[in-house]
């Protein structure tokens, strides 16, 4: 069942059911739907509030960028787990490969990094790779 948003040519709004999208032109077509506030047959669909439709493109936006930055990320980058703040260092001071990374670290370790010129970059839940924590 799909419910519209429907208005008469005098812009009286009013809501019908229909069982199928089709259905409304079907019987729009054939003047079987009428207006019940004057009973004129000239029926269409009113407009969707804009808003509620900028919000769901919004979020849907987010999540394909999201999905591909975390396959990025999957794909190219290295989880080192709990050693990130470790291996970070290593890496920054030629200790260790060059190479992408993410792992956990605590807020206190990021700190120290970020003092030590490491940039490091929390990514948000939607981001975060799943499945490939280490543990320990
Ligand atoms: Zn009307």
């Amino acid at each position: 069942m799909i419910k519209y948003m429907l208005k008469c040519c005098q812009d009286h709004e009013f809501e019908a059911w229909f069982g199928h999208s089709s259905d409304f032109d079907d019987q729009a077509c054939r003047g079987l739907i009428a207006c019940p506030h004057c009973g004129d047959v000239h029926i269409e669909k009113a407009p969707m509030a804009p808003h509620i439709r900028t919000s769901k493109s919004n979020t849907r936006k987010f999540d394909e960028i999201a999905e591909e930055m975390r396959r990025d990320i999957e794909k190219n980058c290295e989880n080192v787990g709990d050693d990130f703040a470790d291996t970070a260092r290593a890496i920054h001071y030629g200790d260790a490969p060059e190479r992408g990374i993410y792992g956990q670290a605590t807020i206190r370790q990021a700190q120290e990094l970020a003092e030590e010129g490491i940039e490091t970059l929390a990514l948000p839940d939607a981001i975060t790779p799943r499945n490939k924590t280490k543990l320990n």
